[in-house]
């Protein structure tokens, strides 16, 4: 018997999200049967979805973003990303600290001096919450304002030597990449059962907004046992790629490769590696020092010792998702990459996360080793002041040049990094990549973003069998309750979006 068959119309189908359209599409097992006329397509018995005039997409990827800190963030953290004054900060701060109980920590996200005028700092953390341990981390998550009882958890004093890769700043009660380790290590570990509400909180979030499937690029064991338990109960509403970490912040320890899983919800065949900090908050790896600061940023790893670890996992058949911002940062990775194309030719493509400051040269490089960049267009928007104060003249031509990046001929994945920013709306993405541009020229086509959150989201999830609507391919799609291609984008991120995952697509179909 064969299965039920679904046909969508009274809509534009956009198969391959571009200018062109059909009429009807016809989806059966969870599979993309065709997409044509609604005469050639009406099935008898099929299911019928009146679309009303709204637009069907291929299911929108976002490619890096943070599931299970957005769902923290909408469920247990102390929400920073809207504060605006210190003043607002210190209201939040002591109403948390009123409404917990003794001794507990005060765990907090979002802020940016950038809005705030200033950071918080040890003094005012210590007159806010007395007694308590507080951990504020900054927006960009590479700097955290901690107060003195947290730093005592953490048996950091005025002398304490920063681990590699990171910085104390003890009078400030500021720490800075890998030293954040030292005060996470010190908190209470949260339970599986926590890290599932906040993947399945994120999650829902994102399918809310439309997406169909993401990236949580960066994920340790607790977590990573936490996703396999959802997959294993059939909890996961959309389709997830996992970023596995090596280095967890605040030790030279190194996890081991994990096991591979692929399912049709679940998959973990990459590792990820983190190589500088950020540019929001002035500690990527870049070769002009900082304007404000005068540092030239962070660079966590010793070369070698990355290409060590990078050639294990390439070997083994892991994807590398590697997270690079600064110019410097960005020659150290495809410096590794080139060799492991060199010694080990045959082997998987991998991703450059973030891609915030390549020249030409990176730009070429990249392309010629085929890697896929996962740029945040949202990023223009939300982080513009920052960049404004602290990227350096020498290199403000390179802030995220996106559309540099789609003439190089690269593969191209669009995501948010959420909760780095607050906005995780696709279509603000979308207009953020058409009309938002940091350096004058680079802004993209309305067709190039949205192949960027289909195709190329796909491309990024290692997922060759999604991404269009055609057919044999999983039929995930995302609805655009408007017209993208004749409205004013600025309206764009009000627009109704929805998204969906099949439940009976098998992964691989039976021979
Ligand atoms: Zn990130």
């Amino acid at each position: 018997m064969s299965r039920p068959a679904t046909l969508y119309h009274g809509g534009v189908i956009r198969p391959w999200a571009d200018e062109r359209t059909a009429e009807a599409l016809l989806v059966r097992a969870g599979r993309v049967v065709a997409t044509g006329a609604l005469a050639d397509l009406d099935t008898p018995g099929a299911a019928r979805v009146n679309l009303d005039g709204a637009h069907l997409f291929p299911g929108f990827t976002d490619a890096h973003v943070h599931v299970w800190k957005v769902g923290q963030l909408r469920t247990t953290l102390l929400d920073l990303r809207e504060t605006t004054s210190l003043d607002d900060l210190a209201t939040q701060v002591a109403t948390r600290h009123a409404a917990l109980p003794e001794g507990a920590w005060l765990w907090g996200r979002g802020w940016n001096e950038a809005r705030l005028g200033a950071a918080p700092t040890r003094d005012l953390l210590d007159r806010l919450a007395p007694a308590r341990p507080v951990l504020l981390t900054r927006t960009c998550a590479h700097i955290h304002a901690v107060s003195t009882p947290a730093l005592d958890r953490a048996g950091i004093g005025p002398d304490t030597v920063p681990p590699p890769g990171g910085e104390i700043d003890y009078p400030r009660g500021h720490l800075t990449e890998t030293a954040y380790g030292l005060v996470y290590g010190a908190m209470p570990e949260p339970t599986q059962a926590q890290f599932e509400e906040w993947i399945l909180a994120g999650l829902t979030y994102l399918q809310s907004l439309g997406f169909t499937a993401a990236t949580d690029p960066a994920v340790d064991p607790p977590l990573y046992a936490a996703y396999r338990a959802l997959d294993a109960a059939g909890r996961l509403p959309i389709r997830v790629n996992l970023l596995y970490i090596r280095r967890p912040d605040g030790g030279a320890a190194t996890y081991p490769l994990p096991e591979k899983h692929h399912s049709a919800r679940l998959r973990c065949d990459s590792v990820k590696f983190f190589l500088d900090g950020g540019l929001s908050g002035a500690t990527a790896a870049v070769s002009e020092p900082f304007k404000e600061t005068g540092t030239r940023g962070v660079l966590r790893f010793d070369p070698d010792e990355l290409y060590e670890l990078a050639r294990e996992a390439h070997v083994a058949g892991f994807r590398i998702g590697a997270h690079a911002i600064g110019d410097v940062a960005l020659t150290q990775l495809l410096d590794v990459y080139e060799r492991l194309r060199r010694e080990h030719p045959v082997g998987p493509r991998h991703r450059i996360e973030h891609f915030g400051l390549p020249d030409a040269g990176h730009l070429r490089r990249a392309r010629k080793l085929d890697v896929i960049a996962v740029p945040q267009p949202v990023f223009l928007h939300e982080l513009r002041a920052n960049y404004d104060r602290y990227v350096p003249d020498a290199l403000a031509g390179q802030v995220f040049p996106l559309r540099a990046m789609f003439d190089a001929g690269l593969t191209v994945a669009f995501s948010s990094d959420g909760p780095v920013v607050r906005e995780l709306r696709p279509l603000a993405g979308l207009r953020a990549a058409v009309q938002g541009a940091y350096v004058p020229g680079q802004d993209v086509t309305l067709a190039q973003a949205l192949g960027a959150y289909t195709r190329g989201g796909a491309a990024a999830h290692g997922d060759p069998d999604r991404g269009t609507i055609e057919p044999g391919r999983h039929a995930d799609l995302t609805v655009i309750g408007g017209n993208l291609f004749d409205t004013d984008p600025h309206s764009w991120p009000d627009i109704p979006v929805r998204g969906g995952v099949p439940a009976d697509a098998p992964e691989r179909e039976a021979p």
